[in-house]
C-alpha cells in the first residue's frame, strides 16, 4: 500500500536478515525547516519547531504606518508573531535572518518596491517555497500577473479585509 517492499534472507543455523523498506521524502517545507532549526526571537534563539507549534510567524513588509499599526494589531491578537519592514532591501534581510512562515508584500515601497524584493527572495533556496502574498494599492489590469510573475504566492489588493488575511495566512501555512 506504501510502494515499499519486504525482503529476507534467511539460513539455518546462521540467522536471518529481513529488510523493510518504505518510499520517504523530506517536503520541501521540512527542507527549508531543518536548513534553520532556530530563529531568533526578543534575542532569544528559539527551536523553529517548538516555535511553529505556537504561532505563525509572520513578516509584514508595508511603508504605510497606518496599515502596519492596523495589520501589525489585528494579526498579533489573533495569535500570530508579526515582524515588520519598511521597504524591500529590509524585507529581504529580516527574512533571510528570520525565516518567516509567510510574507506579506506591499508592492509599492520606498527604497526597493515589492516587486523586485520578491524577484530577490525566490533566488535564495531557504526562501524559495516561502508563501509570499503580494499586497497592491490599485488593483490595476496586470497587477495580479506581474506579481505571479514576480514570483508571489497569491495576490491581495487594498483595503485589506484582516479577515481575509487571516485566512489567507491559515491556508498557506497549514497546506505547505
Ligand atoms: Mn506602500
Amino acid at each position: 500500500m506504501h510502494g515499499g517492499s519486504i525482503a529476507v534472507e534467511s539460513e539455518i543455523g546462521r540467522g536471518s536478515r529481513f529488510t523493510v523498506s518504505m518510499p520517504w521524502q523530506l517536503s520541501t517545507d521540512k527542507q527549508a525547516e531543518l536548513q534553520s532549526d532556530t530563529i531568533l526571537q526578543n534575542g532569544y534563539s528559539v527551536p523553529k519547531v517548538l516555535q511553529r507549534q505556537s504561532k505563525p510567524l509572520v513578516l509584514l513588509a508595508e511603508d504605510n504606518e497606518a496599515n502596519i499599526q492596523m495589520i501589525f494589531d489585528y494579526l498579533t491578537v489573533t495569535n500570530h508573531q508579526v515582524l515588520v519592514a519598511r521597504n524591500g532591501i529590509e524585507a529581504i534581510k529580516q527574512a533571510q535572518e528570520k525565516q518567516p512562515d509567510i510574507i506579506l508584500m506591499d508592492i509599492q515601497m520606498p527604497e526597493m518596491d515589492g516587486l523586485e524584493a520578491i524577484r530577490q527572495l525566490r533566488t535564495d533556496p531557504r526562501l524559495a517555497s516561502t508563501p509570499i502574498i503580494a499586497l497592491t494599492a490599485l488593483a490595476m489590469p496586470g497587477d495580479k500577473e506581474r506579481c505571479l510573475a514576480a514570483g508571489a504566492t497569491d495576490y491581495m489588493s487594498k483595503p485589506i479585509g484582516l479577515k481575509q488575511l487571516t485566512e489567507v495566512i491559515k491556508a498557506q501555512c497549514t497546506s505547505s
